[in-house]
């Protein structure tokens, strides 16, 4: 595989390993992952396990420490414990780090092979066979947005207020306040589509170098709708990593209600007193041909727009309805039952959004094919996830006994509409399964590459 090469002799290097990793068909589970970095400091003179905190089921968790340089680098696994990619990378680039000391660049590397092991247990009902989109689905979990790592630091500003920091997200902001690193990589993955990635400001040579690696394996950069609308970019597919102030100030410009809308910090918002880079690497499970198509789709943008409002509408209606239903019989407090309530009244709320945003006079124009099919696919990714976590919601009070006769028919009935939204997923063509241990291979490089970029700047 050398699709294309790139004209940096160091990030061909960096690409030369990156090419050799294994094939990769699942990830690995929580014990899994820990072990294999137990015996690393176990018996690699070089690696150096240290406990940062505990999660709130009672799990200790670590980091582990390579290299001994003045700067440090933070780089951090299961942030979002849905996105087991950076599981594979971390250990990738423990060995990189440990078997050719000219990666570790004089820096001391602090890599968290897992932040959230709780959350990412209840995932690994999907890791043995991440291929299939219906059985992801099935096992998925994402916790409520103020129990995820990435989104529940301090946030103070305006009339927004969010100090109920969990302690997984209290390990990692001590371990940033400790070390106040020159780069912190949290390991996210995307779901379909291309690659993207988000800086939290421009770093010279960045942008070639997120474009050439991703090329090296032949894999697509993103070119749908983006994450955020309005999302500013360092160039395609390189979005800036938005502050929650200024997330703020653009929700609040729109005339909506920032402080309902935003609740904790990123940890970007958090590293800003640092001044550390903060880079992401968003690597797709699967991607599709439409998906990729800057093509005039004959479709126009303010209609497509339109149609994912009314699709988020109604299933934010079906699953607040099953939900109405069944609240008088659940009694179990289960993270399932938590992101549910979260994330349900969020389908109409981004509903509303998108029909606001159809209105807009620079909505009307033609969409592309790209534009077209992410957009659409966004109500068909979300009836899989936040069904499936509503289903296993009422499973959960099935499996304990406590369910009610009517709880029991509640969850039969929704266990059927759920199918048909599976059965649907199941008839979209031509959706292509990506080798993982090449998106593993662009995680890790873009992770080598942009911190060689930060010393060369700093070294400047
Ligand atoms: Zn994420």
């Amino acid at each position: 595989m050398q699709t294309q090469k790139t004209s940096n002799p160091r990030l061909s290097r960096i690409l030369g390993r990156a090419e050799k990793f294994d094939p990769v068909t699942s990830f690995p589970k929580v014990d899994e992952l820990l072990e294999d970095f137990d015996d690393r400091a176990e018996h690699e003179p070089g690696v150096h396990k240290r406990r940062i905190g505990t999660s709130r089921l009672g799990e200790a968790i670590h980091e582990f420490i390579i290299g001994d340089g003045t700067r440090d680098v933070i780089v951090v696994g299961g942030v979002h414990p849905n996105e087991p990619i950076g599981f594979h990378t971390v250990a990738r680039l423990a060995d990189a780090l440990v078997d050719d000391p000219s990666t570790v660049m004089g820096l001391t590397w602090h890599i968290i092979p897992c932040i959230d092991p709780d959350g990412t247990r209840l995932n690994e009902g999907w890791f043995s066979d991440p291929s299939r989109r219906t059985h992801y689905a099935r096992h998925f979990y994402r916790p409520a947005p103020d129990e995820q790592i990435e989104w529940s630091f301090p946030f103070t500003y305006k009339r927004a207020h969010f100090d109920a920091v969990i302690p997984e997200t209290f390990a990692l902001m001590r371990l940033i306040d400790e070390t106040s690193p020159i780069l912190l990589v949290g390991l996210h993955n995307a779901e379909l589509g291309g690659v993207y990635y988000y800086l939290n400001r421009h770093l010279p040579g960045a942008v070639d170098s997120l474009h050439d690696i991703p090329a090296h394996f032949d894999l697509p950069l993103e070119t749908g709708e983006p994450e955020s609308a309005d999302a500013y970019a360092y160039g395609a597919a390189v979005y800036h990593a938005p502050l929650s102030l200024e997330r703020y100030d653009d929700l609040e410009n729109q005339g909506l209600d920032p402080a309902a809308i935003i609740g904790g910090g990123s940890s970007a918002d958090y590293v800003a007193r640092h001044g550390s880079l903060t880079f992401v690497a968003e690597l797709p499970y699967w991607t599709h041909p439409d998906a990729l198509d800057n093509a005039p789709s004959s479709r126009s943008y303010d209609d497509v727009l339109a149609e994912k409002a009314e699709g988020l509408h109604n299933l934010g209606e079906e699953l607040q309805r099953v939900l109405n239903s069944a609240e008088p019989h659940l009694h179990q407090n289960t993270p399932f039952l938590r992101a549910t309530r979260a994330f349900v009244p969020l389908m109409t709320e981004t509903g509303d959004a998108e029909a606001r945003r159809a209105a807009w006079p620079e909505s009307s124009r033609e969409a592309t094919v790209a534009e077209a099919f992410t957009n659409d696919d966004l109500v068909r990714c979300f009836r899989l996830r936040y069904g499936g976590m509503l289903l296993r919601a009422l499973h959960a009070e099935v499996y304990a006994g406590t369910a009610h006769p009517r709880l029991r028919r509640i969850c039969d009935e929704f266990e059927e509409t759920y199918e048909s939204w599976l059965a649907e997923a199941e008839s979209v063509r031509d959706l292509t399964t990506l080798p993982i241990e090449q998106l593993v291979g662009v995680q890790y490089a873009s992770t080598l590459e942009i911190a060689a970029l930060i010393v060369d700047e700093s070294d400047q």
